[in-house]
């Protein structure tokens, strides 16, 4: 299952949406991971990747040609 990451790189419980106790990097990489959320207290086994959720700034790709 994936699961989200929010602005600060907390990681989300894809059960309740609520914030576990487990960071990630921008360069982080999830595999099989088993998440805890001290919140439902599911375990969820999670793979994450920075590369799917952090959106680059359109701008930035724009302006090459500009
Ligand atoms: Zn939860």
């Amino acid at each position: 299952m994936r699961c989200s990451v929010d602005v600060q790189g907390w990681v989300r419980c894809p059960v309740c949406g609520c914030k576990t106790r487990t960071k990630v990097l921008p360069d982080t990489v999830l595999e099989n991971f088993p998440l805890f959320c001290p919140k439902c207290h599911h375990e969820t086994i999670v793979n994450w990747e920075s590369s799917q959720d952090v959106r680059k700034p359109r701008s930035a790709v724009n302006r090459a040609s500009a």
